[in-house]
């Protein structure tokens, strides 16, 4: 059943009165999740903590996920995803998101205007919290939490959840930082102070075979919980320390080298046309990803984590076929939702960026 005409104008109406009610209160808005900050730690070397104060919108998370953030930086709405590194709380006053200023190899957008240019009392745009990097409700057994870098956010949630509940007992932690000055004092004071099975800061980096030495027993954990950089990451795909463990759940900040270059794609270049809204139609080649190749004809789509994790890119496709850079599964020529980041076009296409703008 297609939506009537009154569910249109009752789905227009946060873009009509939102603009509003901001003028009263950058925090107040029909539908969306806004936060204040209020207040910034500095917790190592290009590594910042902010508390938000979050509107009634927000719905509070689980710990290990991560939430859309966005700003507008130079002109241009900008959005990322930031894992909560603190725990969830029953009241939703305030969480927190900690984020790694990239410099390399050049400055990352968000990162740097999060560190250069943001302030207590800005308000931020945020999305839902959403991601599977959480523990499973009942949960026992033994559990081996692992981070490297600004990957300790999620691992930081979850153990910050599990002191909460006083089930540290069968807990170690490992951390690992590229120097001395990139360890996280504060955050390293706080969880050697808990009664974890073990917790251990290191400087350099981790290989499976140095968490061997450093957990011998590895291999008796039911669970073994994983997020670092993309290097660190590509070390341990198989192997957490030479024996096989319990399960092991990842959360990746980058998509791993070689779905990276899936999503990038390569061999068919052919042009093709795609109404983009508002009367526009652009020519794009039908590799590499429907994102990357808007962005090569002018467009400034929204996106988040460009690696099909986030959802900020998403949006309608009301005519073509697109194929689905990740399964090689083309889609039907109908309307549909897809992710500009894990599409590339098959065909000519009618899409409808308006969210995703
Ligand atoms: C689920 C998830 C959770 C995350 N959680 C956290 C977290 O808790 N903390 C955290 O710090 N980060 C986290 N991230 C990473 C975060 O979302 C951003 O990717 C990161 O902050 C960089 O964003 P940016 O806008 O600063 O960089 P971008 O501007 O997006 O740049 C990204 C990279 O591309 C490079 N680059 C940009 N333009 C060019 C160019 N023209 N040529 C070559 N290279 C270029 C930049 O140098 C940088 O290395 C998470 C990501 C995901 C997917």
């Amino acid at each position: 059943m297609s939506p009537s005409p009154v569910s249109y104008r009752l789905a227009a109406l946060p873009a009509l009165v939102d603009p509003w009610l901001q003028e009263v209160n950058p925090l107040w808005s029909l539908t969306e999740v806004r936060a204040r900050i209020v207040a910034i730690r500095e917790e190592a070397e290009d590594f910042r903590t902010f508390v938000l104060a979050p509107n009634r919108h927000w719905p509070g998370h689980r710990a290990g996920q991560f939430v859309p953030v966005a700003a507008v930086v130079d002109g241009v709405r900008t959005e990322r995803c930031y894992s909560i590194s603190s725990a969830p709380t029953r009241d939703r006053h305030t969480f927190e998101i900690s984020v790694r200023r990239v410099r390399e190899p050049r400055d990352g957008i968000l990162s740097t205007y999060l560190h250069t240019q943001a302030r207590v009392g800005d308000v931020l745009r945020l999305g839902r919290p959403a991601g599977d990097f959480v523990l499973p409700d009942d949960f026992a057994g033994k559990l081996l939490l692992v981070s490297g870098g600004s990957g300790i956010t999620p691992i930081l949630s979850i153990a910050r959840d599990l002191a909460a509940r006083n089930r540290l007992r069968d807990v170690v932690f490992v951390h690992a930082a590229r120097s001395e000055a990139a360890l996280p004092q504060a955050i390293r004071r706080e969880l050697e102070a808990l009664p974890f099975a073990g917790v251990h800061f290191l400087v350099g980096p981790l290989t499976p075979e140095r968490l061997a030495e450093i957990v011998p027993d590895r291999h008796t954990y039911s669970r073994v919980y994983l997020c670092g950089p993309a290097p660190m990451m590509e070390r341990f795909v198989g192997d957490v320390g030479g024996t096989p463990t319990g399960v092991l759940v990842t959360e990746r900040f980058q998509a791993p080298r070689e779905s990276a270059a899936s999503l990038r794609g390569e061999g068919e270049v052919t042009p093709v046309k795609v109404a983009v809204g508002r009367g526009r139609v652009v020519a794009v080649a039908t590799t590499p990803s429907l994102l990357e190749a808007l962005e090569a004809a002018g467009e400034r789509p929204r996106y988040g984590c460009r690696q099909g994790i986030c959802n900020s890119c998403r949006c309608e496709k009301r005519s073509g076929i697109v194929e689905d850079l990740r399964t090689g599964k083309r889609s039907g020529p109908y309307a549909e939702e897809i992710r500009l980041c894990t599409s590339r076009a098959v065909s000519d296409l009618e899409l409808n960026l308006g969210d995703a703008r």
